[in-house]
Formats: structure tokens, sequence, C-alpha cells
């Protein structure tokens, strides 16, 4: 599947139109931003990790029963899925202490919850995605009433498949984010799933192997999307 113009550029990715309207090519970009598009660089060969990354971890999804955009690999930056309508909300799965949720609470970054959290927050740049609940979101009418139940059913369901995974290849799925689109009336989940959108520390060492190393200058960033890569492909 060819693709044809760009639809949308992203600060990480590039949406194009094909010949089929229910179908996008995405394109993975190497820019990296944080703070709300204050920091802003490139990691190299990002887009590599993260093209290849999303596509192991949305077919392992298919295999688990959550259905999803990807379609295919077309090659080192480039894939091919379905084009849904993006339900405006970043929702976000933790399983440990990190983050916005460290600094909104005065919490330390590692306490281990019994459960994971959920939360939303509202796709608005110029808002600052602002974190926003349920009823607010039915007021708003960024989704109905079912498909925020399935969205959080969904997520959760993620949540287990992506963790028990991670585990195997020797890491810690910290939190993530995820967003959601709608296809045929339906809920699939849709964006990526990469060290961008999630935080990964090492099993044994609490080492962070995500986009934290950029976010707080840690150094050694691209060999640490490398290592996710190494890991997730043995
Ligand atoms: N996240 C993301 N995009 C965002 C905000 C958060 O992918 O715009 C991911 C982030 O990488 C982390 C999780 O969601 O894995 C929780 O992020 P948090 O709310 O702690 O915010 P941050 O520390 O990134 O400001």
């Amino acid at each position: 599947m060819e693709k044809l113009e760009m639809l949308y550029e992203g600060k990480a990715k590039r949406v194009y139109r094909t010949e089929d309207p229910k179908l996008y090519v995405v394109q993975y970009k190497d820019d990296a931003t944080a703070n709300n598009g204050l920091k802003r660089g490139t990691i190299e060969d990002k887009g590599i990790v993260n093209n290849k990354m999303s596509a192991i971890l949305f077919q392992l999804l298919t295999e688990n029963g959550v259905p999803n955009h990807f379609q295919e690999l077309l090659s080192e930056r480039e894939q091919l899925v379905k084009a849904v309508e993006i339900v405006p909300l970043e929702v976000i799965i933790r399983n440990v202490s990190a983050g916005s949720f460290s600094k909104r609470y005065g919490a330390v970054e590692g306490i281990v919850f019994d459960e994971p959290t959920l939360e939303f927050s509202y796709k608005k740049d110029e808002l600052g995605d602002p974190l926003i609940n349920d009823s607010h979101i039915l007021g708003l009418k960024l989704a109905k009433k079912e498909e925020l139940e399935e969205i959080k059913r969904l997520a959760l369901k993620v949540n287990e498949v992506l963790k028990d995974f991670f585990s195997k290849k020797g890491l810690k799925l910290i939190d993530f984010k995820l967003e959601f689109g709608k296809y045929d009336g339906k809920i699939i989940l849709a964006d990526e799933i990469s060290p961008d959108t999630c935080r990964l520390w090492d099993a044994v060492t609490d080492e962070k192997l995500d986009k934290d190393r950029f976010r707080r200058d840690l150094g050694n960033i691209e060999e640490a999307y490398k290592e996710v890569i190494r890991r997730l492909e043995e």
C-alpha cells in the first residue's frame, strides 16, 4: 500500500492517506519532545525502535483479543494501520508510582500498587492535556458511556497482557499511555506503545529504559531504546 499525501504531523509520527480510505500509513520519526513541548531533541533511530516495538506489541494484543489498529509493517519506519477517529483522551495506567503521579501527590517513585490505577487526560495541547474524570468526559461528549467503559476494560486488559510479556523479558512495566479510536462504530486501540509512551525499568536493577532518560537528561538514551527492542526480539 502506497502512502499518498500527509494528513497530519505530530510530535513523533506522520500520518498519510492511502488509496483505501479505511487505511493510513504511520511513519515514526526520531523527534522527541517532553514537558509539553518545552524540551525538544532527537533520539537517533527512535522511530525504528518505536515502529518495531508497536508492531510486536499490537500483534501480541491481537492474539490476546485486544482489537487494535495495526495491520502490517511496511518498512523500518512505517506501518499500515486502520484509519480510526481518535477519542481525544490519553488513558494512563500505572502499576508503580512515578512521573507526574509522584509529583502531583508528593510520593516517592517506586511504590508498587496492589491494583493498577487508571486516569484520563484530555488531549488538548493548548491546555497542556489536563486530567479529566469520567463525568467530565461524558459532559463534554468526548465519548459515550458504553465507549468509556469499553476503553477502561480494554486498557486494563492491555496492562495484564503487557505486564506479563515484559516481565518475561526482564522488564517492569511501571506505567503507560494509550489512545483509542473508533472504527466501524467500535472502540479499538490506536496510536503507539513504545519507550516514548511506557515507563520500563530493568527488573533487576530498576535502571530506566524509556523516555525518562531524555526527559531527565540521564544519558545513554539511544542505547536504552535499543536494549528494549533487543530484549523484545529475543
Ligand atoms: N505519557 C505519554 N504521553 C503524554 C503523557 C504521558 O506517553 O503526553 C506516558 C509516559 O511516558 C508515562 C505515562 O504515560 O509512561 C505516565 O506519564 P505521567 O503522567 O507520569 O507524565 P509525565 O511524567 O510524562 O509528565
